[in-house]
């Protein structure tokens, strides 16, 4: 049954809802669920913009799903994992994550504009950032300026456009300038959940003589509101080629229509689907679960009638460190991805 939010829509907020009282006064939960979530919210970190606040018509809808805590966060399985894509043992100095030969990651900081309840980092990130010291990020450049085998820079997080415009077109500019790094990525979620920070100031910071691909994190057709739509347009007109990536998630996107609607959204938008991941064993994350077969399934039904520019990989990170892999080498040996 869902689950009616307290308040009649639109109600637009002024800043992110960080607290279980919050949430409740702006109607998104019923107050009596704030003891419960307050728990929540105090093992994982929550926030909601207003520009994903405006976008839940109810608590559990596709929107809703992915940033209102619930209650079943405080259950962990055995087979859930606090770092499931064991970061921490691929970790040659702070902030940087060193799993394939050609690509390496730099998690400038841990915060984000939102949180999602699926977050595969949940254990890691939060509005407290833990953003890299000075000489700890000196020490993450020099990191990469020694490792020559590199060709491609990965700025994530946390949400690396959460940084000062300042600051993100210092980190980027230093990565750039290396002569054997060939291209740069950042991660997001910034673009579809609070697209006024993509300001003038922040898309000149991305303005680089290298190719910058951009990879913005949706995972429903709804989250290309107006304004996501308005702050894709001005990052492709900076020159940033605009990837897609989403995670399989029971309730928001797991069926044709919903998966179909994602990425023509995404098209429509002049991001190219890249990834459909499955779900990562994080704690707390046992609602969102979706069988992998049934994903495969999913995805073949989209072949034929959906244009191949529609069609992402759909891959799982295999458990303590052993890369990414497409669903349907899962269990075989293979190259990762
Ligand atoms: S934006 Fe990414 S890193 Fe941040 S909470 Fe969501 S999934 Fe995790």
């Amino acid at each position: 049954m869902s689950r009616p939010l307290s308040r009649a829509l639109p109600h637009p907020v002024a800043r992110p809802m960080r607290s279980a009282e919050e949430l409740a006064a702006a109607g998104l939960v019923a107050p009596e669920r704030v003891p419960e979530l307050a728990r929540v919210a105090a093992r994982y970190a929550v926030s909601v913009t207003p520009a994903v606040a405006a976008l839940i018509a109810q608590a559990d809808d596709p929107i809703g799903l992915q940033y209102l805590p619930d209650a079943a966060e405080l259950a962990t399985r055995p087979d859930e994992l606090d770092d499931p894509t064991a970061d921490e043992p691929f970790t040659p100095v702070t902030g940087v994550v060193h799993r394939y030969p050609d690509r390496a990651l730099l998690k400038p900081l841990l915060a984000c504009p939102v949180y999602c309840r699926f977050c595969f980092r949940r254990e890691a990130v939060g509005p407290d950032g833990g953003v890299l010291t000075e000489p700890e990020l000196e020490a993450a450049l020099a990191w990469f300026a020694r490792t020559t085998g590199l060709r491609e820079a990965i700025l994530t997080g946390g949400d690396p456009l959460m940084l000062s415009p300042r600051r993100l077109a210092r980190i980027l500019g230093r990565l750039a300038a290396l002569p054997h790094i060939e291209t740069l990525r950042i991660h997001t979620r910034v673009p579809v959940a609070d697209p006024d920070r993509v300001t003038e100031a922040l898309v000149a910071a991305l303005a680089l003589d290298k190719p910058l691909y951009l990879c913005v994190h949706a995972n429903h057709a709804r989250e290309f509101s107006d304004a996501a739509g308005a702050a894709l347009r001005r990052l492709h007109a900076a020159g940033a080629v605009l990837l897609g990536q989403s995670v399989l998630l029971a309730g928001v996107n797991d069926g044709e229509a919903a998966l179909e609607g994602l990425f023509r959204a995404m098209l429509r938008h002049r991001v190219k689907p890249y990834y459909l991941h499955q779900l990562d064993p994080a704690p707390g994350t046992a609602r969102f679960r979706v069988d992998p077969a049934r994903g495969l399934a999913l995805l073949r039904a989209l072949r034929g009638r959906v244009s191949g520019l529609a069609q992402p990989a759909y891959v799982v990170e295999l458990p303590h460190g052993g890369g990414k892999r497409p669903v349907e080498w899962a269990g075989q040996p293979g190259a990762v991805v």
